[in-house]
């Protein structure tokens, strides 16, 4: 605990990797665990790119209902000791969170997109734009079809990468600028593993790992591993 806490104190450039476990302590349901948004199987099967065209009134009673919780559970105190430090905020998280909290946009690659960004359903164009409310679902500016999520949903062909792929130019860019950082992991789980495999991915390269997660806080040999959750964690680094 003491070495992880010493290696984000460092002083070294620091890398934020996070995953649902971050936004669980305050109060938001994690992606798949007990109670979350995908422990519903009958839900998972359902909620695809078609979800949309099959019943998109259905599918927006759901995302809306999301977002609105998202709203509705300010980002919690841990977010502002990981804005001062981080350099750069890689997650899966799709809550917007990070920028609520006053991250600065052009620092976070968001892997799987963003509540706050709307796509054509279809779609017709490669066009992203801010989510806005309409009844009974908002619509898409140029073909008059459903708009969805700019989300990565299961098995997605129709998802618009391109917001996702600008930030990972950004992302390359400052990794190239800072080739040795130190990688805070927390509340990445191995159900969905990409932004545990980039940590890895990073510490073969060269980076620390520090991995915060209070049931699967294994790693690779090296791995600073903290099995507590991330806001006790958050607060004992300060
Ligand atoms: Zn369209």
């Amino acid at each position: 605990m003491q070495e992880a806490i010493d290696a984000v104190r460092s002083g070294r450039p620091l890398l934020v990797t996070a995953g649902a476990g971050l936004g669980v302590d305050g109060g938001l349901p994690d992606f798949r665990g007990p109670g979350g948004w995908w422990g519903d199987q009958r839900l998972e099967e359902r909620a695809t790119a078609a979800w949309f065209d099959d019943d998109p009134a259905e599918a927006w009673a759901f995302y809306r209902g999301r977002r609105a919780l998202y709203a509705s559970t300010p980002p919690h105190p841990g977010y502002a000791v990981l804005i001062e430090r981080a350099g750069f905020v890689f997650t899966s998280n799709v809550d917007g969170h990070f920028v609520r909290a006053g991250l600065d946009p052009d620092r976070i690659v968001e892997i799987h997109g963003s509540l706050e960004r709307l796509q054509c359903a279809t779609p017709c164009s490669r066009s992203t734009w801010p989510t806005e409310d309409a009844l009974p679902f908002p619509l898409c500016p140029r073909c008059g079809g459903p708009a969805r999520p700019n989300v990565c949903v299961f098995d997605d062909r129709r998802w618009i990468a391109v917001p996702s792929v600008l930030q990972g130019r950004r992302y390359d860019s400052w990794l190239g600028d800072h080739p040795d950082p130190v990688v805070l992991e927390l509340g990445a789980g191995t159900a969905v593993p990409n932004v545990r495999r980039e940590g890895e991915r990073l510490q073969g390269l060269g980076a620390t790992l520090v991995r915060v997660n209070p049931h699967e806080a294994e790693g690779p040999p090296g791995t600073l591993s903290v099995a507590i959750g991330a806001l006790a964690f958050l607060s004992a680094v300060g």
